[in-house]
C-alpha cells in the first residue's frame, strides 16, 4: 500500500544502523509521498536511477534526471512526483531513520486550499486514506 507502484524498505534487509534505505519504483503520475510533506528530524537524500522526478519544493520544482541526487533538510517540505512518460527507479535514504513527526499536506476540494493531513487504515487495514484535519474530508485511498 502507498503512493508507488514498488516501495521495498531496504533498512531491516540491510541491517542498518543510523540511517533509513527504501527502493522506490514510480508509474507516470505516481510519488515518493502522500502529499507536499516534511519530517520533523529526518535529512533525506534521493537517487534517481532512471527515469526524471519533478521535486515540488517551498523555491518552486526541481527536476532530477537519472544519475542525479537531492537532498532535503530536516524540516523542509518537498514532494517528489513522476510526471513524465517513463517508469522512475530511486533510492531514498534518510537519517535518522526516526524521522520525528512527519507533517502531510494536501488540496482539500472541500476547503478549498491545502491542508494538514492526516493518514488511516481503512477496509480492514487494505487501503490508507488521507484525511484533511480542517474538515474530516478524505482527499485520497491508496491501495
Ligand atoms: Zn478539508
Amino acid at each position: 500500500m502507498g503512493p508507488a507502484s514498488v516501495i521495498r524498505p531496504l533498512t531491516d534487509a540491510l541491517g542498518l544502523s543510523d540511517f533509513a534505505m527504501n527502493y522506490y519504483e514510480l508509474e507516470p503520475g505516481e510519488s515518493f509521498a502522500y502529499g507536499f510533506h516534511a519530517h520533523e528530524k529526518q535529512e533525506e537524500v534521493f537517487y534517481v536511477q532512471e527515469g526524471t522526478v519533478t521535486f515540488e519544493t517551498v523555491e518552486g520544482d526541481v527536476e532530477i534526471g537519472a544519475g542525479e541526487l537531492i537532498r532535503f533538510g530536516p524540516g523542509e517540505y518537498q514532494q517528489g512526483v513522476n510526471r513524465g512518460d517513463e517508469r522512475v527507479v530511486a533510492l531514498a535514504m534518510g537519517a535518522p531513520q526516526d524521522a520525528g513527526e512527519t507533517e502531510i499536506l494536501r488540496e482539500c476540494a472541500d476547503c478549498g486550499e491545502r491542508t494538514p493531513h492526516r493518514l488511516e487504515l481503512a477496509d480492514g487495514k487494505n487501503a490508507i486514506l488521507t484525511i484533511c484535519e480542517a474538515c474530516g474530508a478524505d482527499t485520497g485511498r491508496f491501495t
